[in-house]
């Protein structure tokens, strides 16, 4: 009497992600709710958020710290305010679903993201987005736990989102509250399919892969043969540049470049994600040798910490 259920762990426990290879958790807890969080923080300080898994690399020995699976319903709802355009959000909430959601009721904002597979936590916290926008310009607030449990909410105006970041990746994101705009639900729905076909036309997104390996880098010197494209303070395409370096195609084990879109890392059958790994290594240490420029990785490596 009077102790609270402890939060379940499942020990051994797969971590799903979309690359489709690599290890899994030695352990793995799926709260309900934010004082479960909290327990799992207890629990390992150091614990680990597993996303949709969409843009993580687990290396094949998997990983010691707890890893906290927000998938759960207590953090996949949201509402709606119909009125105002407010949008409250768990963290494991369907991207997707609720961009659907969003654009049947006639709010606008979302669609921009249409395909980018993700959970709502894990878009903020990578700062998801691409030729139509970014998920910044709709956050107006982020619910968190830090590490030591306690509760903290940030103002959009306080987050520090970049290209591809957000300075949130230490803090467990339980919500988010978004601020969408009215719109004809006609031109939405048809917004949201231009985007859909936009992505299906330009990426490969049947493969197993995690989109976008690398972020598309700011120049710093002149590259003359990428002409106009090349100078300094330019954000060039990183697939540009790996394309450029006749990379596509290019393989490590049963890792290899796509030859739909170059900053695409795909995994064949058999492939492990020491193969992904290295192939990403081959291809960094390349496109420096030819460009002189140091690509970043977008993608998130889960490796594990010597001794554990
Ligand atoms: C086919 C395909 C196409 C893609 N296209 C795009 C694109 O166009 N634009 C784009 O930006 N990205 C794209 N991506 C990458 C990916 O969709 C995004 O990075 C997405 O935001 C990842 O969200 P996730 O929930 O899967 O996070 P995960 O991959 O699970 O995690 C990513 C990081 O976020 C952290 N994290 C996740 N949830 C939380 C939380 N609640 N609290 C704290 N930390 C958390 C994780 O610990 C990890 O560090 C694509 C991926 C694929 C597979």
């Amino acid at each position: 009497m009077g102790v609270l259920p402890r939060v379940p762990v499942t020990e051994r426990a797969p971590i799903p992600t979309w690359f489709g290879v690599g290890g899994g958790a030695d352990r793995l807890a799926r709260p309900e709710t934010p004082e479960q969080v909290r327990e799992c923080l207890e629990l390992d300080p150091e614990a680990k958020v597993l996303g949709d898994g969409a843009n993580l690399l687990v290396c094949d020995a998997g990983v010691a710290e707890l890893v906290i699976d927000l998938k759960n319903p207590g953090f996949r709802g949201w509402e709606i305010d119909d009125t105002t355009g407010e949008v409250r959000a768990g963290a494991g909430a369907d991207l997707a679903k609720l961009i659907g959601e969003c654009v049947r009721r006639g709010m606008g904002g979302l669609e921009a993201l249409a395909g980018v597979p993700a959970t709502l936590g894990g878009a903020v916290v990578m700062n998801a987005g691409g030729a139509f926008g970014e998920i910044c310009q709709f956050v107006r607030a982020v619910h968190a736990l830090d590490r030591q449990g306690r509760p903290v909410t940030l103002a959009r105006e306080t987050i520090d989102f970049g290209y591809r970041r957000s300075g949130l990746a230490g803090l467990v994101i339980l919500g988010v509250d978004l601020k969408l705009k009215h719109e004809d639900r006609a031109a939405l729905r048809q917004r949201h399919l231009e985007v859909m076909d936009y992505k299906r036309g330009s990426q490969p997104l049947k493969a197993n892969s995690a989109g976008c390996c690398f972020k598309n880098p700011t120049l710093t010197h002149d590259i003359p043969e990428l002409g106009e494209l090349g100078a300094p303070g330019k954000r060039v395409s990183a697939g540009m540049l790996i394309d450029r370096a006749a990379l596509k195609g290019l393989r490590v084990g049963g890792a290899v470049v796509s030859d739909r879109h170059a900053n695409f890392l795909v995994p064949e059958d058999g492939a492990t994600a020491t193969d992904v790994i290295s192939l990403m290594r081959e291809v960094e240490r390349r496109v420096h040798d030819r460009f002189g420029v140091r690509l970043e990785r977008e993608v998130v490596v889960w490796e594990r910490r010597a001794g554990t």
